[in-house]
């Protein structure tokens, strides 16, 4: 069997043993005589795979016996929408820190509800850095402040988390949860949708904090309201039980890898490697600020679009796959997600060394 080296930013690379146990258990799921997928979500089969999910993700991300843990559909997008429609219930204002695509999405979405007020942006450059945050522009009286933790497009990420005093923090993890160690307690809510580094694609996680529950707008839709999914257990409708079944097998695998903050350490180590080749080459040059280089996501570019066209068609021969950067910004990506090992981040680095050798 040949399986390839792939860096695509999402859907994104599962770890194998994932995917085995999967095919192990595909027609016959804990002895049940029958797939996870052909299983009523309210059968205690199923309970017992939504429950240990939840178990683990608890465990591995330590999230406080205050946060309810959602296991909703819809991608991140639907939670641009959803976020507002249940946070605003006072001053109906938001702070947002514009970090590119996605958070321009999420702003879009909040402004159709309430006054978003943009603090800070990394626009003029393409967000390639994480702005710098004055605090006097922060909006005392707004019921929540979004930042984008982990940028995919652009490779940056937030190193340090802003000050909110008693503004619920939110944040959009889709692309870095799990990845490093992060302090639940300090967000109101997370959301992160499943495909960058928990499952497969149709599951979307949302981390919220209790008291945050129960205030969404009269007219929010039922479906979009996080009370009715937090007091149904996740199932206030049939929930994707493929793909929780998937994100439990995830999580157990990284319980079993050590949990997060040895992720932490293999993702730091990963990332390291690509970075110092960039630094060093003179023909690969990246293009995130230093200091707000995500660990996940590493874009890089080569001095003309023949080469990086060139150097994705070569790579791809090799079995380096889905290394074009985002449509929007061209130019090279490495998604190294934690399924990624670090064998695959020296077959990159390898691979680059001797492209530049002969494209000199
Ligand atoms: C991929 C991504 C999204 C969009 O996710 P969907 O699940 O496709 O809606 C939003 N935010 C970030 C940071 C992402 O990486």
């Amino acid at each position: 069997m040949k399986r390839v080296y792939n860096f695509s930013a999402g859907p994104a690379v599962l770890p194998l043993p994932v995917l085995e146990k999967a095919r192990e258990q595909l027609v016959n799921t804990n002895d049940s005589g029958m797939s996870v997928m052909e299983m009523s979500h309210r059968s205690s089969m199923f309970l017992d795979i939504i429950n240990e999910a939840e178990k683990l993700l608890r465990e591995l991300m330590n999230i406080p016996g205050n946060y309810k843990v959602l296991f909703l559909q819809g991608g991140a997008s639907t939670q641009f929408a959803m976020v507002p429609l249940n946070l605003f219930s006072g001053s109906k204002k938001a702070d947002f820190v514009n970090t590119g695509v996605w958070s321009k999405k999420a702003i879009s979405e909040a402004c159709k509800y309430g006054t978003i007020n943009v603090v800070a942006s990394s626009e003029d450059t393409t967000f390639s850095y994480i702005p710098e945050l004055d605090e006097s522009k922060f909006s005392k009286d707004a019921d929540y402040f979004h930042i984008t933790l982990n940028n995919t497009i652009y490779g940056t990420r937030y190193t340090k988390l802003p000050e909110t005093g008693n503004v619920p923090l939110v944040t959009d993890a889709s692309s870095n949860i799990l990845s490093q160690v992060i302090p639940v307690s300090k967000f109101g809510l997370i959301y992160a949708g499943a495909q960058k580094n928990i499952g497969p694609a149709g599951l979307t996680i949302v981390i919220i904090r209790e008291d945050l529950i129960g205030k969404a707008m009269d007219f929010t839709p039922t479906m979009l309201n996080y009370k009715i999914h937090a007091d149904n257990g996740s199932m206030y409708n049939t929930p994707p039980t493929f793909a929780i079944y998937m994100a439990m097998l995830v999580f157990r695998w990284l319980k079993d890898m050590g949990g997060i903050p040895e992720m932490e350490k293999r993702n730091i180590e990963k990332a390291g490697l690509l970075y110092d080749f960039l630094d060093n080459s003179s023909l690969f040059k990246g293009t995130v600020a230093p200091k707000d280089r995500s660990l996940m996501n590493v874009p890089f570019l080569l001095p003309s679009d023949e080469l990086n066209k060139k150097f994705i068609q070569e790579a791809k021969a090799v079995g380096l796959v889905n290394l074009a950067g985002h449509r929007s910004v061209g130019g090279m990506r490495a998604s190294i997600y934690n399924p990624m090992p670090l064998e695959g981040v020296k077959a990159l680095v390898d691979f680059m060394k001797k492209f530049e050798i002969e494209n000199k």
